[in-house]
């Protein structure tokens, strides 16, 4: 089997790696029908993050169930399944209020880019579509797996209602997509914000909503700059978000305390959201596959990382 490995900075290569097999009774082996790059990917695909040894790449993902184990009952082979970058098992404490990417079981699935996976967990983790899709469908359904649940998370956690005001910090695909949630969410404007200095931007907002601020401010990218951004753009009382995963992110414990702001983010639970998600896809209500302005053969994963690294795509689809 061929899949993306990443050696070291801008060096990733589409190569022979082992073909995923059954471990645990409660795995399922999937055969990839699209994956894609995340802005994740690209810090350590910059070096930014650095990695000790040849890694394999990939978390978003949706596909056709081949095999299951023993212990799994919610999947079976044929079906077309979408699942979080987190394996969960979706019962445990954590799970059970709506964190299963905080999962006590949690295991991150990271070897996606490639034609075949293997999902622990399956039973908690994956879930099947009604049907299996027709082709235009799945790049909206590849984003659930990861971008747009992410999104869909941003808006819910800064508490998007009908007719809030909301800011969305960060233009990249996953703020596009909170961008597109706050909207399904009934937010009366959507404000979005691209890179501006952290106070003029401030500033501007305030402008823009009569010296108060915004009512939730989703925050998508995950600098310190946009941080700041973030809470210095709420209104007092305001929810701020954040699911961009921060890299030098710190923040004065006294600055929070005049802030006056809600603060509630992490790595996506996409797992609540995916039977909701797959159904608004499924019924054509919203389109995040959209997001995707690159597709190319999972064999050209080195170009598809490229033209994110170089800002000539904002996310890259890769079929198999
Ligand atoms: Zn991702
Ligand atoms: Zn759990």
């Amino acid at each position: 089997m061929l899949g993306a490995v990443l050696y070291g900075p801008r060096d990733v290569r589409f190569e022979e790696r082992d073909i995923p097999r059954i471990m645990k009774p409660t795995d399922a082996i999937i055969r990839i029908s699209a994956t894609c790059v995340c802005g994740s990917d690209l810090w350590p695909y910059r070096g930014i993050q650095p990695i000790a040894q040849p890694t394999p790449m990939g978390h978003e993902y949706c596909g056709i169930v081949e095999e299951v184990g023993n212990a799994v009952t919610s999947v079976k082979p044929g079906q077309f399944v979408i699942g979080s970058f987190f394996a969960s098992d979706n019962s445990c404490s954590n799970c059970q209020v709506g964190y299963q990417s905080s999962c006590q079981h949690a295991e991150f699935i990271g070897t996606a880019q490639a034609s075949v996976l293997r999902v622990p967990l399956a039973d908690g983790t994956l879930v099947p579509t009604p049907a299996v899709p027709s082709d235009d469908l799945i790049p909206s359904l590849l984003t659930l797996s990861d971008v747009m649940g992410t999104g869909w998370f941003a808006a819910d956690a800064a508490s998007v209602k009908p007719g809030s005001t909301v800011v969305v910090v960060g233009d990249g695909a996953v703020g596009l997509l909170g961008v597109l949630s706050s909207k399904q969410m009934g937010a009366g404007r959507i404000i979005a914000m691209s890179r501006h200095a952290s106070r003029e931007g401030a500033a501007h907002i305030k402008e823009l909503t009569n010296g108060i601020g915004a009512d939730s401010v989703l925050e998508c990218v995950g600098t310190q700059e946009s941080m700041l951004q973030a809470i210095s753009t709420s209104r007092k009382g305001g929810y701020v978000s954040y699911v961009g995963v921060p890299h030098g992110v710190e923040l004065k414990g006294e600055q929070l305390f005049f802030a006056h702001v809600h603060l509630h983010g992490g790595p996506a639970p996409v797992r609540r959201y995916l039977p909701e998600m797959i159904e608004l896809v499924w019924n054509r209500k919203i389109n995040p596959g959209k997001v995707f302005d690159l597709t190319l053969s999972l064999d050209q994963v080195a170009e598809g990382y490229r033209a994110m690294d170089e800002r000539r795509a904002i996310k890259t689809l890769l079929r198999p």
